[in-house]
């Protein structure tokens, strides 16, 4: 079989903008899954000690690899120098691991150093944080800021700057549109992370750490939903996320746009009684970005944590986060379920007064 890429100019950067274009990008349909898992086990090396057992495609990038090492280690894939890959030489980011001709089994160095600001120590705290947390209240009203203990405010959110720094990320923030929204659609808002793909294995082919029926459930709800990705990861890194998995030239489905940590807000809500800085992902970016089309009442947000919520309680759906693909693979039916979910409530002409904590018993 001919070595391919998925993406059309050479390199991961490239997927997203072909398939803004409309170009053809290759093979990355999930028609070619046995392509897809054609796989290469890597194994990295960091510090001299510490080993990142990789299972990549063959498809795969220097930049992709660097994307998901960057998701690992913390060290930016910017400032990553990956040595035996190829002998003698450094190789270029948009050379694919069957272009240089690397065999299954190859040790290769990670040389670079962590950048100060830790992600993924960041994303984790707030997983452990959000867990059996209560829900975050409707319709939060913006208060003074408090310092101390505050009682009965459990949750709310008391940043009294969000309009003005939501109003910034609206004007500023980047959208790289994928494809154009189709008239009359209700739009699915989907996190990456623990959603639709487990980021912290990747000692599996990546292909397989998506979540069980990750592109039957993306296709399913396609003609009635648009589709929209929105990660707390750096764009380059989403961007790998979204290409080495599928999604970004699926036959099925198309995504109108992957929206990266750019467009994130940081907020203060009241956690066990104080003032708790974190992130949301604000839907008003989207309905503002694509202003009559997308709003309040036909947009659903589906995310394992239901602090990324705080500023449009009513559009989260929160799902149970899909960790272990290695080992819950057979066992996780959450896409499965929310396919049902999605369709039943499809025809309704405004989903604004479903209660979305109650999506498994719906009928
Ligand atoms: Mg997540």
């Amino acid at each position: 079989m001919l070595p391919v890429k998925r993406c059309h100019d050479e390199s991961c950067a490239g997927a997203a903008a072909a398939a803004e274009e409309d170009l053809p990008v290759t093979a990355a349909d999930g028609g070619s899954d046995e392509m897809a898992r054609e796989a290469l086990s890597l194994e990295v090396v960091w510090k001299g000690s510490e080993r990142y057992p990789l299972m990549v495609p063959k498809y795969a990038t220097v930049s992709s690899i660097k994307g998901l090492l960057e998701e690992l280690t913390e060290v930016e894939a910017e400032g990553q120098k990956l040595l035996g890959l190829v002998k003698g030489r450094l190789p270029r980011d948009t050379d694919t691991l069957a272009e240089l001709g690397v065999r299954s089994g190859t040790r290769v160095r990670l040389v670079g150093t962590r950048a100060a600001d830790r992600l993924r120590t960041r994303a984790g705290s707030w997983q452990e944080r959000d867990a059996g947390a209560p829900a975050i209240p409707d319709h939060p009203a913006a208060a003074a800021t408090a310092d101390g203990p505050v009682t009965g405010r459990e949750h709310e959110v008391v940043s009294t700057d969000v309009r003005s720094r939501l109003d910034s990320v609206i004007k500023h923030a980047e959208l790289r549109v994928m494809n154009s929204p189709r008239q009359g659609r209700k739009l699915v808002v989907l996190d990456m992370d623990y959603t639709l793909f487990d980021c912290k294995n990747m000692s599996g082919n990546v292909v397989e750490m998506a979540r069980p029926g990750l592109h039957e459930f993306l296709a399913a709800v396609y003609p009635h939903y648009d589709l929209i990705v929105w990660s707390q990861t750096k764009w380059h890194v989403l961007e790998c996320k979204i290409t080495l998995l599928g999604m970004v030239a699926h036959p099925g489905y198309k995504l109108i746009t992957a929206l990266d940590i750019s467009t994130m807000l940081d907020v203060k809500t009241i956690r066990s009684g104080r003032p708790t800085k974190h992130q949301v992902k604000p839907l008003e970016f989207i309905w503002a970005r694509f202003q009559g089309t997308y709003t309040r009442s036909n947009t659903i947000h589906v995310d394992d944590l239901g602090r990324n919520f705080a500023l449009n309680r009513q559009n989260g759906l929160k799902i149970r986060p899909y960790k272990r693909a290695d080992t819950r693979t057979r066992t996780d039916t959450e896409l499965y379920r929310l396919t049902r979910y999605l369709l039943a409530i499809a025809r309704l002409p405004t989903l604004e007064f479903l209660d979305h904590a109650q999506w498994r018993s719906y009928r």
